[in-house]
């Protein structure tokens, strides 16, 4: 170990494994935005495909895998391309829903819930899913948007690799600019891959995490009212 640790600070890379493995574990996330470098998209998909797919060969090869054999042979590619194109499209802004304001007097100043939203992400420290459901809600300032844009606001944010705490952060502040309104509340209740099917494999524990702004941070009714409307059974 620590020869290893010599040789990659001649080569200029000095990490401190220990500290690296504790944030990891602890899933402590460091900031709200997603850590993206400058130049993130200055390659093209198809570029970032191709040469993800090479070092994922050369991942499964080091593990031992024998690549010839015809049900491994396409695995590279295969989750090159889900990478780039599906479980991370997120990151690239292009992939952004666009957002439409539609006037409805009616619902002035009225809340509008839409709950158990299904999303699938991945946690950044172990790169295995996250999945749970979002419970959205704002008040309606006379304008509204579609519904279906909120189920892509949470996908949209969903596929990057994540924390659930930045996640939730993230839906909450896009639907504060999509909506034009302070007053927004989500809910994310989620399993972690990574926390029931490795390290201290509990398979039956849930993360809930919350964002309350506007009304609903000073406000107790509406966040009662809130709460209330995402336990009731359908
Ligand atoms: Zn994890």
């Amino acid at each position: 170990m620590k020869q290893k640790e010599t040789l990659l600070s001649t080569m200029g890379i000095n990490i401190s494994r220990t500290s690296f493995e504790d944030l990891g574990e602890e899933h402590v996330g460091t900031s709200l935005e997603t850590p993206l470098r400058e130049d993130a998209f200055e390659m093209d998909d198809d570029l970032k495909v191709e040469l993800i797919e090479k070092h994922f060969r050369e991942i499964m090869h080091i593990m031992g895998l024998d690549l010839s054999d015809d049900s491994l042979k396409g695995t590279p590619h295969r989750v090159a391309k889900m990478y780039v194109k599906e479980v991370f499209s997120g990151l690239n802004p292009k992939n952004k829903p666009a957002t439409k304001l539609f006037e409805n007097k009616y619902k002035y100043n009225q809340m509008l819930v839409e709950k158990d939203i299904t999303f699938y992400s991945h946690c950044e420290h172990h790169f295995v899913p996250i999945y749970g459901r979002a419970h959205v809600a704002y008040i309606s300032t006379g304008e509204v948007i579609g519904l279906s844009k909120i189920n892509r606001i949470v996908q949209y944010y969903s596929k990057r690799p994540q924390v659930q705490e930045r996640l939730t952060m993230q839906i909450g502040n896009e639907l504060k600019e999509a909506v034009g309104t302070e007053d927004v509340a989500v809910i994310m209740d989620a399993y972690h891959m990574c926390v029931s099917s490795r390290g201290v494999n509990d398979t039956n524990s849930s993360t809930v995490t919350s964002f309350f702004s506007g009304k609903f941070e000073s406000d107790e009714q509406s966040r009662n009212e809130f709460l209330k409307y995402i336990s009731l059974k359908k």
